[in-house]
């Protein structure tokens, strides 16, 4: 990435309409630079669609990235919910790359109380194998784990990294909100967005930097996490200081908003990291 892309979470709510290729032509119209496709309630979209969502994306130069269906758990105790996740992951990769978004991003796992060691040592195997057929199949994709926000989920930075060190084709989605929810209120200023993203480089390199993805909004939370998205400006979130540190590390890849307001947040967020001076 050249730059550091601000969008919405699935389409637009001023989009004329609620398709996908009309959430893109909005994208376009509002200034903003990118949309994540949301597969969150399963891969329904169709070839000749994900055709169409590619072309326009083309044209409008807006860059896409995916959201896998909620419904994973890479840690379930029945081998058939772990096979139905990993072909969740899959189609959202498949039909993501026909879009010609590369980025897949999903929630990994719940610990289920388990050693978090043997959690992340299994969904780490089944991640490097599902990355390796990938590969294989000749589809373009990069899986995404994301920072969970309940303590019950495996995604903490330090896991999220150390997947995205150790296996080929793996990449963190590192979302902002989940950290501070998941830590019912920490990273939150300004030297914890720096640790954030020294770690992002201690583990990545810088390269790691300048092909982030990232989830921001505004969240509300409790002392088991992520209750639910805020509208960043009736939250207690410090995006003005986690621009900032965006700034000052040369972050580029694509921030996705998810507040309810989804593009009056995404829009905040860009005006906010473009007015900002180092
Ligand atoms: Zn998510």
């Amino acid at each position: 990435m050249k730059e550091l892309l601000f969008g919405t979470a699935g389409t637009p709510l001023s989009a004329k309409k609620r398709g996908s290729v009309e959430g893109i032509q909005r994208i376009r119209e509002l200034g903003l630079g990118c949309m994540e496709l949301e597969f969150v309630r399963g891969v329904r979209m169709k070839e000749g669609m994900a055709e169409k969502v590619r072309a326009t994306a083309e044209e409008e130069n807006v860059a896409l990235s995916v959201h896998a269906p909620y419904y994973i758990n890479l840690n379930s105790a029945e081998e058939e919910k772990i096979d139905a996740s990993i072909e969740r992951i899959y189609q959202s990769a498949r039909i993501g790359a026909l879009c010609g978004a590369s980025s897949i991003v999903f929630h990994p796992a719940y610990y289920h109380k388990q050693d978090s060691e043997e959690v992340f040592e299994r969904v780490s195997a089944l991640l490097g194998r599902l990355a390796s057929r990938l590969e294989d199949e000749g589809i373009d994709a990069v899986l995404r784990p994301e920072t969970t926000g309940k303590p019950t989920q495996l995604g903490d930075l330090e896991e999220t990294l150390m997947m995205a060190s150790a296996i080929e084709g793996v990449m963190p989605c590192i979302d902002f909100s989940h950290l501070h929810a998941r830590s019912s209120g920490e990273y939150n200023t300004i030297e914890e967005f720096r640790g954030v993203l020294g770690k992002v480089e201690e583990y990545l390199g810088h390269e790691g930097l300048e092909d982030m993805h990232c989830h921001v909004s505004g969240i509300e939370y409790g002392d088991k996490g992520e209750k639910n998205h805020l509208v960043l400006r009736e939250s207690d979130y410090n995006y003005v200081d986690l621009m900032a540190a965006f700034r000052e590390f040369g972050v580029k890849g694509l921030v996705i908003c998810e507040s309810p307001n989804l593009e009056e947040d995404a829009l905040l967020l860009q005006d906010t990291f473009r007015n900002t001076e180092m």
